[in-house]
């Protein structure tokens, strides 16, 4: 193998970029060829492909988003789509590429392995919601970036005497609202995984009060409903007034922590030996504090557990 691509797909994470820099020094290193396409599957079909030096990732490690873009490609998914992609990997002499993103990406990738061209992949997703890896590249930002939200919020709950609904970040999986549930000290964390009691959730509100607690705070993952349909059913039931705070977006931006960048730094590094090794459809991961590489249809074709003792743990220290 000469030459590969690198390319960042779907949503974007922090920490994706210390990635794309491991990807094209590791494999300088190794004396490849590196190119960089533009804006994920989109800029594969369209041959947005240019020549990545060492030079050209200096200055952003320390980055969020990505910057080599992403993008959202329905295209790709079809035969059609996946052929003009193989032209262009043609076209520009590719024999191996990177796929940061997550496990929708991770299905284009197995996809262009199967028709010939070897793919690896990378876990670049906020949510760490990826089968095979206890931690994907991302999280442990959003997480901080959570954490420092609650934070701020608690304070003036307290000075208010008041309960805070905070939605965060997770359609299917509630990793993020888990560990800074925990993390954040938060009354009831409420998580796709597991379903919530309306009853509980009101009787822990009003325990707490009596016990002179002066604010609350409920995390709730937007896979579980919004803070402001939870807000109106605590209201509904218990006449209990909260204020909501959506995080939104902010979540997936900012300045990646150290841990994601040197997450970012070792899988993909990885990533490129793989490929060195012959290696297509394999996906790169963390599993008990080892990197490893694993069959990629595992991604996709498994589910993500969430780790449920930090969900016992947190009720159990929220009494
Ligand atoms: P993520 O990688 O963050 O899960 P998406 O699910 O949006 O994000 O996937 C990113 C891109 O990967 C899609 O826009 C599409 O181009 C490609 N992709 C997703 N699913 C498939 C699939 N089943 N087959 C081929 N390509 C896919």
């Amino acid at each position: 193998m000469k030459r590969i691509g690198v390319l960042t797909s779907g949503g974007d994470s922090p920490g994706m970029n210390a990635a794309v820099r491991a990807v094209v020094r590791k494999g300088i290193y190794h004396g490849l060829e590196v190119a960089g396409v533009y804006q994920g599957y989109q800029g594969l079909i369209e041959g947005k492909i240019k020549d990545l030096e060492a030079g050209d990732v200096g200055d952003i490690i320390q980055r969020g988003g990505t910057k080599l873009y992403s993008a959202r490609c329905p295209e790709f998914k079809t035969d059609a789509g996946q052929e003009k992609a193989i032209e262009q990997m043609k076209k520009h002499g590719l024999e191996g590429l990177v796929v940061i993103g997550g496990d929708g990406s991770y299905q284009g990738a197995m996809a262009l392995t199967r028709k010939g061209f070897p793919c690896v992949g990378v876990p670049g997703t906020i949510d760490n919601d990826i089968p095979g890896t206890d931690y994907t590249i991302g999280f442990d930002t959003a997480l901080n970036t959570v954490i420092e939200a609650i934070d701020k919020i608690r304070d003036t709950a307290t000075s208010h005497e008041r309960t805070f609904i905070i939605e965060v970040m997770g359609r299917d999986a509630g990793d993020l609202a888990l560990w800074a549930g925990l993390a954040g000290g938060a009354e009831t964390i409420l998580i796709p995984e597991e379903s919530y009691d309306l009853d509980e959730i009101v009787d822990r509100l009003k325990k707490g009060k009596a016990r002179g607690k002066r604010h609350s705070i409920i995390i709730v993952a937007e896979g579980v409903m919004s803070g402001n349909e939870l807000a109106t059913l605590i209201e509904e039931k218990a006449g209990i007034e909260t204020r909501v705070s959506v995080l939104g977006h902010i979540q997936r931006g900012g300045s990646p922590t150290a841990r994601d960048r040197v997450l970012g730094s070792l899988f993909g590094a990885r990533a490129v030996e793989v490929l060195l090794e012959g290696e297509g459809g394999k996906a790169i991961g963390m599993r008990n504090h080892l990197v490893v590489d694993y069959d990629m249809t595992k991604a996709f074709t498994e589910e993500h557990d969430a780790d449920m003792t930090l969900y016992t743990l947190s009720k159990e220290l929220s009494i």
